[in-house]
């Protein structure tokens, strides 16, 4: 196939795809499929991506949505998004063997608003209420009636608390950095004496995947992120190059998904990708471009190193 230049500069920024809680987690179902053998069952998609969760599925994966679906006494895994101490009950009524692949981030979350709720705080929970990372972490402390979700400027600037001196903030680990710090400085503005870590709980991941997708997007017309819909640290890396001078950005699944349409006349495109979606995608991206253009001028550009690895 002939492209429509002869030419293309394809930017990569580093860090971008796996971290350390999506390759323990999958490395976690990948062990229990070889000890216990095929099916395992896994309660949600164990990372959101959907070429991760195909491939797992082949080697005997089983997703469901719910342990009701699951038969008793099975192998169960949690998600690296984690779970509410309901559903751990859940399974241990239905006598699963859990395996946890909770991200020990997320964990620390956990042991964070736990606390609060112990020291009677009020809670303020940064993110989207309906991504299971905040449903598990809320179902930490089932039932605990001074806790608020807010996602926007507009709600911290609005929200009213029942303990304006004894305050707490956690946030979802995978949130849009600039987003999230001016949500907490107008919390920490409102209520001065708010507890929370000072840096917000989003993960190096995140933050370093948004330092890189920055570093390149004012250069390129189009960026492209690989990652699927519901991947919440993807959807914020093609925000951030929108916000950040890309004139163009899109969260495609892999090199099919591409709008060649939406490229025509454009030289200059930023490749990067979420912290689920693998490596071979990218690789894939590329090659794709090599088939369609002359001549591919790849620019490596390297932000952060990281060397991060999480025990299983
Ligand atoms: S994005 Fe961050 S919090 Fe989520 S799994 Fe990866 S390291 Fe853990």
């Amino acid at each position: 196939m002939t492209g429509t230049s002869s030419s293309i500069h394809l930017y990569l920024p580093e860090p971008r795809g796996f971290c350390a809680g999506v390759r323990r987690a999958i490395a976690i179902v990948e062990q229990a499929l070889q000890q216990y053998g095929a099916p395992i069952y896994v309660r949600h998609e164990i990372v959101h991506n959907k070429h991760v969760i195909q491939s797992l599925k082949a080697k005997g994966a089983v997703f469901v949505e719910d342990l009701s679906a699951v038969p008793e006494g099975s192998v169960t895994i949690f998600s690296a998004h984690g779970v509410g101490q309901n559903v751990i009950a859940e399974a241990h009524t239905r006598h699963l063997q859990i395996i946890d692949a909770t991200c020990p981030l997320v964990e620390k979350v956990h042991q964070q608003i736990i606390k609060y709720a112990a020291a009677q705080m009020s809670i303020i929970v940064i993110g989207k209420s309906s991504h299971p990372e905040i449903i598990g972490t809320i179902g930490q402390i089932q039932g605990y009636q001074d806790l608020h979700i807010i996602n926007s400027l507009h709600d911290a600037e609005t929200i009213s608390v029942k303990h304006k001196n004894n305050i707490g903030f956690v946030t979802q680990t995978t949130l849009s950095v600039d987003d999230t710090q001016a949500i907490v400085d107008v919390l920490k503005s409102r209520f001065p004496n708010i507890h929370g870590l000072q840096k917000k709980d989003i993960c190096y991941a995140t933050t370093n995947r948004q330092k890189a997708i920055k570093a390149i997007a004012a250069q390129s017309e189009c960026v492209l992120i690989l990652g699927s819909q519901n991947s919440s640290n993807s959807k914020q890396l093609r925000d951030t190059a929108l916000k950040n001078g890309a004139k163009l950005a899109f969260l495609i699944d892999d090199a099919g998904e591409i709008s060649w349409d939406s490229l025509q006349g454009i030289q200059h495109i930023g490749i990067s990708a979420g912290a689920s979606a693998p490596e071979y995608l990218v690789d894939e991206l590329i090659k794709t471009f090599q088939q369609r253009y002359d001549k591919i001028n790849i620019h490596h550009v390297t932000v952060v190193k990281e060397n991060v690895n999480f025990k299983i």
